[in-house]
């Protein structure tokens, strides 16, 4: 089945906790405290657990890491390596395979409903 965006009626948008603007799901990287208390990112937005929305973008990405905002809308605090490992890890995201995920992530919109 197909997924065509421009018959999309409802597109689902959530909030960058840095710069406030809005955006596509897709468009932002899912940050998600499990209940182990471990921050991770959700590439597919199904994970469980408080979530923080962050642009794709390196500036959003590390202010929300260097800020503490991702501490504060995740109500969790991140230890230096922690953050460290986060900062890689985006940085690994947005390097590459950046089309690729939003197409998987538009592909699971379609499905879910
Ligand atoms: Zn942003």
């Amino acid at each position: 089945m197909p997924v065509t965006r421009s018959h999309t009626k409802h597109i689902p948008e959530r909030t960058c906790i840095v710069c406030r603007q809005k955006r596509p799901k897709w468009e932002l990287v899912r940050i998600v405290r499990t209940p182990q208390g471990a921050l991770e990112i959700d590439n597919r937005g199904k994970k469980a657990g408080r979530g923080a929305y962050l642009c794709r973008t390196v500036d959003c990405l590390e202010s929300g890491l260097r800020h503490k905002r991702l501490e504060y809308a995740l109500k969790v605090e991140i230890g230096p390596e922690q953050r460290a490992g986060l900062l890689e890890y985006c940085k690994t995201l947005l390097a590459g395979g950046n089309s690729v995920e939003r197409r998987s992530e538009l592909h699971i919109e379609g499905a879910c409903g």
